[in-house]
């Protein structure tokens, strides 16, 4: 058979997916006896995509376990931190230090990068997600717009912005869950009928598995959730999937469904909608009816976060290329209102505006190549939507 494209863990951990050029680095620094050279690697965001105020740290595990063995140290903020990628004064916000000869770890920058930087837009697009569904549910459907070499990544980052369920197998258990679904289209086109497609879904689906139908193939909405709930006796919820061609307003649809339902003595029967779902028209749903929401594209097609790696200290002297801030540097947050600032002393006395005071806010995630950090999704994801209660987010 054929590779595919998509490369593989060893491909990874081998540097053969890293850009050329860090591989010709080490080359020449190893022939000129400079492999011990000792280093501080900063990785900060210049700015942020989509007028976005904040973003979601995400991917430092993943981080993690490809520096596993390597002889350096890594400190830096937890994942699932909310960040800003400047402080008020404007200096780049370190998210993560690597400390080591840099011949350690170098050749790994497009790795590593790429672990954060891709994870972090789709758990922040989620996070956002969030902030407008509130506490309806969010399904992550998003696997089918992005290589399926991804799947996993994407569903945990999903997960950890703010999402409460994940469509794929090797996502759901990444994060120690079930994975969800409903019913595809092509159940009820291959059944032939809408009360066909229930019927054998109901026979022939363990009963662990929640029951929720499609209600827009062939008939009304109206009619075929009013049937679904005929057919399948303990039905948790129909899903509303309309093609924007049919569907004037999917408010008003939902609105009308929900009437159906509860007037008909289906009032505890959910209702999900899906397609082509953004946190703007999710906003516009809200207090629809509606239960919940499956949220792809605009999760999984998240803009990736421009974060870099720069040297900013050699040999324990500040350096810098132009246009970058050198030194070893700390990142400090007020707990009170989340802002953050940097200083090259972990023991400043740091006055946040808000009036409280600025402390240390870096942890140590990994010592002499192995990690001293470790966090399971669900808890990140707790993380993430404290902070983003305590920013009157959500
Ligand atoms: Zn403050």
């Amino acid at each position: 058979m054929e590779r595919l494209f998509a490369a593989d863990e060893k491909d990874i951990r081998s540097a053969y997916t890293t850009d050329v050029y860090f591989e010709r680095t080490r080359k020449i620094l190893l022939s000129k006896g400079l492999e011990k050279t000792e280093v501080w690697a900063e990785f900060t965001l210049g700015s942020l995509p989509n007028n976005w105020k904040w973003a979601v740290l995400c991917g430092t595990e993943e981080v993690l376990r490809l520096a596993n063995g390597m002889e350096i140290d890594i400190f830096g903020v937890p994942e699932g931190t909310i960040f800003t990628s400047r402080t008020q004064k404007g200096i780049r916000v370190p998210l993560m230090n690597i400390h080591g000869r840099y011949t350690e770890f170098g050749e790994m920058e497009t790795a590593m990068l790429g672990m954060l930087c891709h994870p972090s837009g789709v758990a922040t697009a989620a996070a956002r997600v969030r902030c407008a569904a509130k506490d309806k549910r969010i399904m992550a459907f998003g696997n089918r717009r992005m290589h399926p070499a991804v799947s996993g990544v994407l569903d945990r980052s999903a997960y950890i912005g703010g999402c409460d369920d994940v469509a794929s197998k090797i996502g759901a258990d990444i994060i120690g869950k079930e994975a969800v679904g409903t019913v595809p289209h092509s159940l009820m086109l291959m059944m032939g009928s809408d009360e066909a497609a229930f019927r054998a879904f109901d026979e022939t689906i363990e009963k662990t598995v929640p029951r929720i139908m499609l209600i827009d193939t062939f008939s009304d909405e109206r009619e075929a959730s009013i049937n679904a709930c005929s057919i399948i006796k303990d039905l948790k919820g129909v899903r509303l999937d309309t093609p924007s061609s049919r569907r004037g307003s999917l408010k008003e649809i939902i609105q009308e469904v929900r009437w159906e339902l509860d007037s008909k003595g289906f009032g505890s029967v959910e209702i999900i909608a899906s397609g082509g779902l953004n946190e703007n028209s999710i906003r516009e749903l809200m207090g629809s009816g509606v239960s919940g929401f499956g949220v792809g594209s605009s999760i999984s097609n998240a803009p990736t976060l421009d974060i870099s790696m720069d040297l900013v200290c050699k040999n324990g002297s500040s350096i810098s290329k132009k246009g970058k801030f050198g030194g070893r540097k700390y990142t400090y947050r007020c707990s009170h209102c989340l802002s953050m600032d940097v200083s090259l002393s972990d023991s400043d006395r740091i006055k946040c505006s808000c009036g409280s005071e600025m402390e240390v806010f870096e942890i140590q995630l990994m010592r002499s190549g192995k990690r001293v950090y470790k966090e399971e999704p669900s808890e990140i994801r707790k993380y993430v939507l404290s902070q983003l209660r305590q920013l009157g987010e959500l």
